[in-house]
């Protein structure tokens, strides 16, 4: 595919006026520094949409959605990110030149070539490290009990990752890989010290394969009930993304069957394949996405999609968050011919105990009887507001199935669910129709509802406004929880630095501004991928002397600060920034973060050095206690700078 050169990647930037681009869909209002407007992607009354023109951002302290132009029209416009560069450059007159070019360049060819090698290795580690007698036998024993024969073992490659810190790092480091390579596999985490270990320890290994059958990330699953992470998976990597991947697919599109089933876990697709339905595929520990679909698209042919969602709540609403998205992207892709159906395990069960327990023909039966979209929603919305003694809450079924009514893009579809609902509330399907348009102009979500509902129940507006901010809270830790690996995490007070920095602009290097030893470094950042960020701004700073925001959060688009899309993160904390005052007080803010980093390096520093201060002998004794003065003295200045701000 022809990729777009970066210089007009940045063209486009520079000439699509942020405020422009999305003044020409929402009417904006100045207030502050930052324009405002009712958010186009949640239904709400007061604007908590910003728009920063200097730092060519949007952010919704809403729903949360922020990036710079190119991001508003991917989702506004429903458009992939080249899509969108295509539309506005075409907008803005700017030309994208017709010549194909590389890929990829060679260098990341053959990096990405050595993670693949690293993680073949490590897949043969451990599968050996399973069948080791000693290492090995307690997980051999859980395999067992879970009825992972050998051809099982042999057939999905699974294996085990010892109780060990270092098996895996030793394994692969003989084979000459070097600790950055290693690290790019996401098989491998560095400790506090920055020493390279092995990420993974005393878990039943599954290899994730890529449609090409290379393995290119792992599941690890405990084996003992109390661990509190059941299941963990590799971090996205140089190979690895886990929106855009599904378990077991390698297998799956060999079946040409037209049908794709999917399901939660892939101890649930295993089950499956081993039932016989090896047309199954497991979405990675992710809520599905449209990349996701699009896979299914193509290896069934745009036949059928069977989704399984888990009986019990959260499985639930993972159905109900992923319909609106399915009819979306069935709509924006014209492809309207999928069918998509929703299926459920009766009693609650999951497919791998379904299975167990009455076979792989009753199963047939369960897949048989999955429902279309439109009638899992109606039974849905339905059931969802019986209640045993007191019959329907027919308030609430009118709310619930007027907005999933919104969601279909089949007018068919539509039509039919609204004739059901209109018989069940003694009201006109013509009523009821409207009302799901209406709902579908606004682009509704579940979340709208749920707010709604919410807000109505909380009496007064102090109450209203707390019960969201419990909600925000538990959506973050609910975040972090379902973020399986956090090895690189960022605090608050590195994000807001680098904000800052970012918000200093040009002021940034300017000498009236700040001292040269007041600019931030890679090395302030505890995580990687803060480092990175940071390394590549300043490189780009450099040879523009100030980075535009928006060509920055661009650079980034990939990558994920502590699970969430760099851009979301950077675009909140950025327009914190900008709207905290002039440069002389965003300078100051900017100290003041610095400072409380790098007091904390220094102290944590100084434990380490006093440590060791206590086991050293002659000469090292007397280098130790020299840096220790260095560093006392250090940190006195920084104390005190830290003081006057
Ligand atoms: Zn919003």
């Amino acid at each position: 595919m022809a990729r777009i050169p970066d210089s007009v990647i940045a063209e486009v930037l520079n000439r699509a006026d942020i405020a422009d681009v999305v003044g020409s869909y929402v009417s904006l209002k100045s207030k502050g520094g930052s324009l405002w407007a009712c958010c186009p992607f949640h239904g709400e009354k007061t604007p908590s949409f910003s728009v920063n023109p200097k730092m060519g951002i949007f952010h919704c302290f809403g729903c949360n959605k922020g990036g710079n132009a190119i991001g508003f029209i991917m989702e506004y416009e429903r458009l992939s990110y080249p899509e969108a560069i295509r539309f506005l450059a075409d907008k803005y007159g700017v030309e994208i030149p017709d010549s194909r070019f590389d890929n990829e360049d060679d260098k990341l060819r053959k990096a990405k070539e050595r993670v693949y090698g690293i993680l073949k290795e490590a897949c043969k580690y451990f599968y050996y490290s399973l069948y080791d007698e000693d290492k090995g036998r307690e997980a051999m024993e859980y395999a067992t009990s879970r009825g992972l024969d050998s051809n099982t073992l042999k057939h999905f490659g699974i294996g085990f990752a010892p109780d060990e810190w270092d098996g895996l790092y030793n394994t692969v480091r003989a084979l000459g890989y070097t600790d950055e390579e290693m690290m790019q596999s996401g098989l491998f985490t560095r400790t506090k010290n920055g020493n390279v270990v092995d990420l993974f320890r005393k878990r039943l290994m599954f290899p994730i394969f890529d449609v090409r059958d290379n393995i290119i990330a792992f599941g690890g699953r405990a084996i003992e009930k109390d661990e509190d992470r059941k299941y963990i998976n590799s971090p996205d990597s140089l190979v690895y993304n886990k929106k855009k991947h599904l378990y077991a697919l390698n297998w799956a599109k060999k079946e040409k069957s037209g049908q794709i089933i999917i399901v939660e876990g892939y101890m649930d697709a295993i089950a499956m394949h081993r039932a016989g339905f090896r047309n199954t595929v497991a979405s990675l520990g992710t809520a599905f996405t449209d990349d996701q679909l699009k896979l299914c698209a193509r290896y069934t042919n745009n036949g059928e999609v069977v989704f399984f969602f888990d009986a019990d709540r959260a499985g639930q609403m993972a159905a109900i968050r992923a319909i609106p998205m399915m009819c979306d992207f069935l709509r924006k892709n014209d492809k309207s011919h999928i069918r998509i159906k929703i299926a459920k395990v009766p009693d609650g069960k999951d497919p791998d105990e379904f299975i167990k327990a009455n076979g792989a023909e009753a199963f047939a039966q369960v897949v048989k009887n999955a429902l279309y979209v439109e009638d899992y929603l109606l039974d849905r919305a339905y059931n969802d507001n019986l209640d045993r003694s007191s019959g329907l809450d027919s308030g609430k079924y009118q709310e619930d199935v007027c907005l999933y009514g919104s969601w279909l893009t089949d007018e068919i579809a539509r039509s039919k669910m609204a004739n059901a609902a209109a018989n069940k509330l003694g009201a006109s399907a013509d009523a009821v129709l409207k009302q799901m348009d209406a709902l579908s102009s606004r682009k509704a979500s579940y979340e709208d509802l749920e707010n709604a509902r919410r807000a109505d129940r909380a009496k007064q507006a102090d109450i209203e406004s707390r019960n969201r901010e419990i909600v925000q809270t538990e959506e973050s830790i609910t975040d972090q929880v379902s973020e399986t690996v956090v090895s690189d995490l960022a605090t608050n007070d590195e994000i807001m630095l680098f904000a800052y920095a970012m918000s200093l602009q040009e002021r940034l290097t300017d000498p009236a501004v700040l001292n040269k030893t007041d600019i931030l470094r890679p090395s302030d950042f505890s995580g990687d991928t803060m480092k990175t960020i940071v390394k590549r701004f300043l490189e780009l700073y450099n040879e523009e002397s100030g980075v535009p925001f928006a060509l920055m959060m661009d650079t980034f688009r990939e990558v994920t600060i502590n699970g969430t899309p760099s851009e979301v993160v950077l675009a909140k904390a950025c327009g914190k920034a900008m709207d905290s005052g002039n440069t002389l007080s965003r300078r100051d803010m900017y100290l003041g973060h610095l400072y409380r980093i790098r007091i904390k390096a220094i102290e944590d520093r100084e434990r380490l050095l006093i440590d060791r201060y206590s086991l050293a002998t002659g000469d090292d004794k007397d280098r130790i206690r020299q840096e220790l003065q260095k560093i006392a003295e250090y940190k006195d200045q920084l104390m005190k700078a830290g003081n006057s701000l």
